[in-house]
């Protein structure tokens, strides 16, 4: 048993985003500063997992991040990775969809991302926020999102039957603490890049937003694809979870380094 698998979507079951506090910390002891210490000693792990992965070059690995404004996604990346070799990691941000993207379905843009084997993808916003901001927005009425999640299973279900390993997080952050954040991008000028003058509008419907997620996660979250809900107002624990979760995943694929040519023990470079 994973030890934040507490914090895993179940399939069938309604989450409720209210009964999970964005500052909880459950399923780690220590404090801040010894969680830094575990966030370090698993990315060394990773950066293993990583070599083996991508040497063997047989899985896939796909992670999906989602978050309001300000949730983390940026962070938790540069935390999660740092030192991980870039070569084998991709990591794709997905904006406001051009008008040739809008021609198409909404998977058509996604689906060239996913990783390749001995591969690591990364989604920094993915093909939910068609069933998030495109519901909240009205881009697309019940009908259309509706008929969006079993598309969105079936696709993952594709990914997964393939042999990609599919691992989804939802950073949740407390609307308190969104403040903070998008203040702090503001009255900070080296953190006034990442305002949007959107992030407040989009602040406003706050609500809205959670009923999106707390639908769209309960829709989506399967065994091949499962969903966890990281409590993130506290950016330690948020890349503690998160790394745990995907080191525990990768050591269950058995990697290895491929053993090299026959014969080549012994052999001598003239
Ligand atoms: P941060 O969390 O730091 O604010 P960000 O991911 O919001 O970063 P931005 O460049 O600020 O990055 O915003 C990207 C925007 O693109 C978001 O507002 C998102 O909702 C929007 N977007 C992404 N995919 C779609 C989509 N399919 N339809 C409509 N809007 C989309
Ligand atoms: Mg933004």
């Amino acid at each position: 048993m994973s030890a934040f698998s507490h914090f895993r979507v179940q399939p069938g079951k309604r989450l409720r985003l209210a009964d999970i506090s964005p500052q909880k910390t459950k399923g780690f002891d220590g404090d801040k500063e010894q969680g830094r210490d575990r966030v370090q000693q698993l990315n060394n792990r990773l950066e293993e997992l990583q070599e083996q992965l991508y040497a063997q070059g047989k899985h896939r690995l796909l992670v999906v991040l989602q978050a309001m404004d300000a949730g983390g996604k940026d962070g938790t990346i540069r935390s999660v990775f740092d030192g991980v070799n870039p070569q084998g990691v991709k990591v794709a941000s997905f904006k406001a969809p051009t008008a040739k993207e809008l021609a198409h379905d909404f998977l058509w843009r996604i689906h060239p991302h996913a990783p390749a084997a001995g591969e690591i993808a990364i989604w920094n916003r993915s093909h939910y926020e068609d069933v998030l901001v495109a519901r909240v927005h009205d881009l697309c009425n019940e009908t259309c999102w509706r008929a969006r999640y079993e598309h969105i299973v079936a696709f993952e279900n594709l990914l997964a039957g393939e042999g990609t390993t599919i691992l989804k997080f939802f950073l949740h952050i407390s609307k308190d603490e969104q403040r903070q954040r998008l203040q702090e991008r503001i009255d900070d000028p080296k953190k006034r890049w990442k305002w949007s003058s959107r992030d407040l509008d989009e602040r406003a419907r706050w609500d809205d937003y959670q009923q999106a997620y707390e639908d769209a996660l309960s829709a989506t979250s399967t065994d091949r694809a499962p969903w966890y809900v990281v409590p993130a107002d506290r950016n330690w624990f948020r890349d503690l979870v998160v790394s745990e979760v995907l080191v525990e995943a990768l050591a269950a694929l058995d990697l290895r380094l491929p053993p090299g040519d026959p014969g080549i023990e012994g052999l001598q470079v003239t």
